[in-house]
């Protein structure tokens, strides 16, 4: 062994709060004395490992990024002949045959109403840049006092200043609001809890309603934009609503001539078991749509916004879309999304993502019969999550300040399985748990997945009773 690679693996064994200069980007995270992560080595299939060797199963594929798993052969094979060829060229400058090509490819998987694509680097650039385009289609068609965009609570769109604006979380808000400016949010249907006195199918309806009394209140001249997760992510954990509330929203934007923008960043690309998830619910269709993390499964940082001829063609007569990134649609990410893509179509993985996610539905089900700490099993497809609690009857919460699903991956790391979680509102709308295997995952991957999160469920268990917050 060389002495770099033995002196970063003994750079594994620091605590963060060490003087030392450099560390990692962890040094901004964890509190002083934490203990770092292990240090990644290599990843296959659904496996990663560290360092030292250990292997640990990618159950969240990172943060529901990993879609096509490690190391796929083709895709490596295709970002080495890019890379051969040429890497970067600024779009202004040169088109490039990854950037066609992909267009092409993604505005027809997304079927009508979408026939225009803009690439970026991530899921944060790809919010920005559709309410910078909405917008801009406001202005140049006599609309400039419409700038609202609307959003729900719970809810995540980004960390930049533009997406955290709508992102529905209170301790976010608490610390940037008075740089941001605020957009107005409606409540997302949280049915595991539902307020008392509603039923379900009540309390779906009024969420629905609240966005048209939303508008007039914020006066319907003044609002541009709505902005949802189709299938919620971590924020609200892999909340999904009947066909009706997608309807009834897709109808209210209509009748007030808002935009109706679909924050598919972590729910598109196939992971719901439809290339996009409007794809589930007809009459759902939104005007703009977003996708990042699975559309190039973290081969390259990638995100894109689809968009009707309709509203990129009136932007462009009117002097083009005031509005670029430096690596925007550079050639080599371009060309590795393609490539992804065309995994993802050729193993069936969109079909696969329903059918597995069926499979680990029932598993997950099975599993909470049998854990006193999970409360609740929802999502679509391979975007499922667990909700853990404190008393199943009640549907109470640990403490939030506890922030269960952290101690979960603790666990879980231990265990050989990799969770990710991200604390959103500090915990306040649930202690969730995503569970969203790469869509490469085979059945008896998922019995082995749930295995170690069983396992990890009873070490956390073990750990709350010990310091008494469980009897
Ligand atoms: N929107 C949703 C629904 C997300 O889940 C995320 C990231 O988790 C984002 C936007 C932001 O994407 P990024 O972290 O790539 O900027």
């Amino acid at each position: 062994m060389n002495d770099t690679l033995s002196s970063n693996r003994s750079s594994a064994h620091l605590t963060v709060g060490d003087t030392t200069k450099g560390g990692s980007v962890m040094s901004f995270y964890l509190p002083k004395g934490s203990n770092r992560p292990p240090q990644i080595d290599r990843g296959e299939g659904v496996y990663l490992y560290d360092r030292s060797g250990k292997r640990y199963f990618d159950a969240t594929s990172g943060a529901v990024v990993s879609n096509l798993g490690h190391s796929n052969p083709r895709v490596v094979a295709a970002m080495k002949a890019q890379a051969d060829r040429v890497t970067f060229a600024y779009p202004r400058f040169f088109e490039s045959e990854g950037n066609v090509h992909l267009a092409s490819r993604l505005t027809e998987l997304a079927g009508d109403g979408f026939d225009r694509a803009f690439f970026v680097s991530g899921g944060s650039e790809a919010n920005e840049s559709a309410i910078k385009l909405a917008r801009h289609y406001a202005v140049v068609t006599g609309q400039s006092a419409r700038f609202k965009v609307i959003a729900r609570d719970p809810s995540y769109h980004g960390s930049t200043m533009g997406a955290l604006a709508v992102t529905g979380d209170s301790f976010t808000e608490s610390i940037y609001a008075p740089m941001a400016r605020i957009m107005p949010k409606i409540p997302a249907p949280l049915t595991y809890r539902l307020p008392a006195g509603q039923t379900e199918s009540e309390y779906v309806a009024a969420c629905a309603q609240a966005l048209e009394d939303k508008i007039l209140e914020e006066g319907q001249e003044s609002v541009l934009a709505f902005i949802l997760e189709p299938v919620g992510g971590l924020s609200s954990g892999a909340v999904v609503s009947p066909a009706s509330y997608y309807r009834t929203i897709r109808q209210i934007c209509d009748k007030y001539g808002v935009l109706l923008i679909h924050d598919e960043i972590m729910s598109g690309a196939g992971r719901t078991g439809a290339f996009l998830a409007s794809h589930h619910w007809n009459g759902a269709r939104p005007d703009i749509v977003t996708l990042a993390k699975g559309l190039a499964a973290g081969y390259t940082p990638f995100g894109a916004v689809l968009a009707p001829n309709r509203i990129v063609e009136t932007v462009a007569e009117r002097g083009g879309f005031v509005h670029g990134h430096t690596y925007f649609s550079n050639p080599f990410s371009c060309a590795v999304a393609a490539s992804v893509l065309n995994e993802v179509v050729e193993q069936g993985l969109i079909e696969r993502a329903a059918t597995m996610g069926e499979y680990l539905d029932m598993k997950l089900r099975q599993l909470m019969s049998r854990s006193r700490l999970i409360g609740d099993v929802r999502g679509k497809g391979l975007l499922m999550a667990i909700e853990i609690v404190a008393d199943k009857e009640t549907k109470r919460q640990l403490p939030t300040e506890l922030n269960a699903p952290a101690m979960l991956t603790e666990h879980g790391l231990r265990n050989g399985i990799a969770l990710y979680n991200r604390r959103a509102n500090r915990g306040q709308f649930g202690d969730i748990q995503l569970i969203t295997p790469p869509l490469i995952v085979e059945p008896q991957q998922i019995d082995e997945l749930v295995v170690a999160l069983e396992k990890s469920l009873r070490g956390l268990e073990t750990e709350l009773r010990d310091r008494k917050y469980l009897d």
